[in-house]
């Protein structure tokens, strides 16, 4: 297959920057792949697990002569990190992310890099894990990969990024940023935040207790502590990044709780049956979709196969 990029430059190679590398070398290996990520010692581990053709020392190195840069940063890194290649990348160089909230990362980008064309995207595929060792090239096989091209996007361009993920086994949705950041937070954002707070509150428990929630974990809790093992640089980010979305379904998110609370207090099981049974659906829905195993391990321990 001819590959829509003939030089993929891939800067930050953790989860998702390790992941695209080893993924196009799988689907696309026509293409040349570089990249840079600003610790030696993931650079070094970068280059022995061969996350992507040449590991360079600097990230105009890894930009010099690429049709398409990637920025698989945490989102508050993203400004930084685009402005480190200025005036290496080539003008016509089409400029993207895995940032997990767009119309933040988009502003830093455009600030930085204000002539090459910007076309943001995220693919909707993660695991608690980070940093060179986590990531694996099935990770986009069957997971959305939301792209948001300016108003302003050439097409062809659009089309050739589109291409690009489809290549790496995403399935492919194009989305304003805003609404992009309004749909992620009540469907990622919002669960992790939850989770970090389940998790925060147990932690706090008298020490006799918290080591029963370890123990008994399996009636839910664990399923929590799985979210809020995630990273937590890249995790504060997007909290700062998304705030206004973050604000706006955290504040539907109290009132819905409250309403339960009441339900429990007077014993109206019928809005607590009502409420379980329209979640239950919705989760048969997203297995029947594909974006989730029904087994009890959520088909996890093969998922890296
Ligand atoms: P990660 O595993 O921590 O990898 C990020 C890498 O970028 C780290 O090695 C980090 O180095 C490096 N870095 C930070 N600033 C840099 C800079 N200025 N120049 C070069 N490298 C730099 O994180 P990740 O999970 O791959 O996340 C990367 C992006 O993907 C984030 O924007 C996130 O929103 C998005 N995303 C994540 C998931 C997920 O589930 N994890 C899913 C979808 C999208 P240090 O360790 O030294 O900081």
């Amino acid at each position: 297959m001819s590959a829509p990029f003939d030089h993929v430059a891939v800067i930050g190679l953790g989860l998702l920057g390790g992941s695209i590398g080893l993924a196009l070398a799988e689907a696309l290996p026509a293409a040349r792949t570089t990249g840079y990520d600003r610790d030696p010692a993931t650079r070094a581990r970068a280059a022995e697990r061969g996350l992507v053709g040449t590991v360079c020392a600097s990230a105009a190195e890894a930009v010099a002569g690429a049709d398409l840069v990637i920025f698989c940063v945490p989102p508050g890194a993203m400004g930084a990190a685009a402005t480190e290649i200025a005036g290496a990348v080539n003008p016509g160089a089409v400029i993207s992310d895995v940032g997990s909230c767009k119309v933040s990362v988009a502003e830093a980008l455009g600030a930085a890099l204000p002539t090459n064309p910007i076309i943001p995207a995220h693919p909707v595929a993660g695991t608690e894990n980070s940093g060179p060792d986590a990531g694996f090239a099935s990770l986009f096989r069957n997971r959305w990969c939301i792209i948001t091209p300016p108003a302003d996007a050439d097409p062809a361009l659009v089309a050739r990024l589109t291409a690009l993920w489809e290549a790496l086994g995403a399935r492919v949705e194009l989305m304003e940023a805003a609404h992009h950041d309004r749909v992620l937070a009540v469907t990622s954002h919002l669960p992790h935040l939850i989770a970090y707070t389940i998790v925060g509150t147990a932690s706090d428990l008298e020490e006799v207790t918290q080591s029963e929630v370890i123990k008994y974990s399996a009636g839910g809790f664990r399923d929590f502590t799985r979210i809020a093992a995630s990273d937590p640089t890249m995790w504060r980010d997007v909290f700062l990044a998304n705030k206004d979305a973050v604000l706006e379904m955290l504040q539907r998110f109290s009132e819905d709780l409250t309403s339960l609370q009441r339900a429990i207090r007077w014993g109206d099981g019928d809005t607590l049956f009502e409420l379980f049974s329209r979640t239950r659906a919705i989760r048969r829905g997203i297995i029947e979709q594909g974006q989730d195993d029904a087994r009890p391990d959520f088909g996890r321990s093969d998922h890296k196969s």
